[in-house]
């Protein structure tokens, strides 16, 4: 057992807060923004380097309070840069966490929950189910571990410029730890990024996403993958309980908001299922009145998987008649595919869990 257990872990509260854990403890809330920029723009972690605090208030902190982030199981880099890590949380779980460069930014997906409980039959994490909610020091942790192991900040230069939480699990259905780890991503003291570069992907949980609105403001993603009930209920079951009629009303609502202009709908093509052109046309039809970007997806396919991806062919001519029919609409380039780090791949291999279960299990025989 560890000794560390009942003291409280600092990455687990945001600046609101942390500014009344210090209240608690009788010391005047400021230590707060001193206590951030140790842990966000400094990285660092041990009180006793945090200098500008008194050695009596280290002492005390060292007693009652730990910064504990998630620990690097394993790291794996692509080919074409991209970064993935297996980020552990001690009793067998674990995530993944990926970097993606570009020429002009660089992307960080983040994952909110170890599993997934929708089911979402064209992915791999949702094959593997579903194990426990990711608390906020486990969340912000991924980003506190990518930025250390990247040299994030650098002559002022940051490698992470846009933060995704489009990995493993569904954000909403784990609202009260995102939201501090949304609001540390936000804040100054935090990592400071703006609203728009920081995204939250929903497969479409209607009261989520209006209760994130009224909550947070940040760039909101939805899977939409179908343009009617029929076709999106095979692939999101979701869809049983919140209808895209309801989720379209939804997601007007979030862009009406004046700080949240356009959401994004992400549609993965899968051959001979949702990628012929009378989709495409429906498609126009559901969206173009929705301030709205459309981000296509080739499937990525998984072992055990029934679904193919769209030929090329297919996701060209798609994408014109969406163009045509007035949408913005992108295709998304597949990268990290060597490393398994593509979209919907995130530790659902079998083979995967084989080699993650002894890989935790050798992780947990060193330490
Ligand atoms: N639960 C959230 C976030 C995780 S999924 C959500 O549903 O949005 C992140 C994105 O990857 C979603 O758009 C998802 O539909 C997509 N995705 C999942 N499996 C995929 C696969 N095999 N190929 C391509 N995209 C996939």
């Amino acid at each position: 057992m560890s000794v560390t257990e009942t003291r409280i872990n600092l990455l687990d509260l945001d600046e609101v807060r942390l500014r009344e854990f210090f209240q608690s403890i009788g010391e005047k809330p400021f230590r707060a923004e001193q206590i951030l920029k140790w842990i966000y723009h400094q990285g660092v972690t041990d009180f006793e380097l945090m200098t500008n605090l008194s050695k009596e208030l280290r002492q005390r902190l060292e007693r009652v309070a730990v910064v504990e982030p998630p620990k690097v199981l394993s790291e794996q880099v692509s080919l074409d840069g991209t970064t993935k890590w297996l980020i552990g949380f001690g009793g067998g779980n674990a995530v993944e966490t990926v970097f993606i460069p570009e020429t002009s930014r660089g992307t960080l997906c983040i994952s909110s929950q170890v599993g997934c409980a929708l089911n979402c039959t064209f992915c791999a994490t949702g094959a593997q189910g579903f194990n426990r909610n990711l608390t906020t020091a486990e969340i912000i942790g991924q980003v506190w571990l990518a930025a250390r192991a990247l040299g994030h900040e650098r002559n002022g230069i940051r490698r992470i410029t846009n933060v995704v939480l489009m990995g493993m699990g569904e954000p909403l259905l784990n609202f009260d730890a995102v939201v501090p780890a949304l609001s540390l991503l936000r804040h100054d003291l935090g990592f400071g990024f703006a609203a728009k570069r920081v995204t939250l992907s929903t497969a479409g949980l209607v009261p989520g996403i209006d209760r994130l609105r009224e909550t947070i403001d940040v760039a909101l993603a939805v899977s939409l993958h179908a343009p009617e009930d029929a076709l999106r209920e095979t692939l999101v079951p979701l869809n049983r309980k919140y209808p895209i009629r309801e989720l379209m009303r939804s997601c007007a609502d979030y862009v009406s908001d004046k700080h949240k202009r356009t959401v994004t709908f992400e549609y993965t093509l899968i051959d001979g299922v949702n990628d012929h052109p009378e989709h495409a046309r429906q498609l126009v039809k559901l969206l173009r009145r929705l301030p709205s970007k459309l981000n296509l997806i080739p499937f990525n396919p998984f072992p055990g998987t029934r679904y193919r991806c769209s030929t090329a062919e297919r996701i060209r001519e798609f994408q014109e008649i969406v163009m045509a029919g007035g949408l913005i609409a992108t295709v998304r380039k597949t990268r990290g595919d060597d490393i398994d780090a593509a979209c919907g791949q995130l530790a659902g291999k079998v083979l995967d869990r084989t080699r993650r279960s002894q890989m935790l299990r050798q992780h947990m025989q060193r330490n």
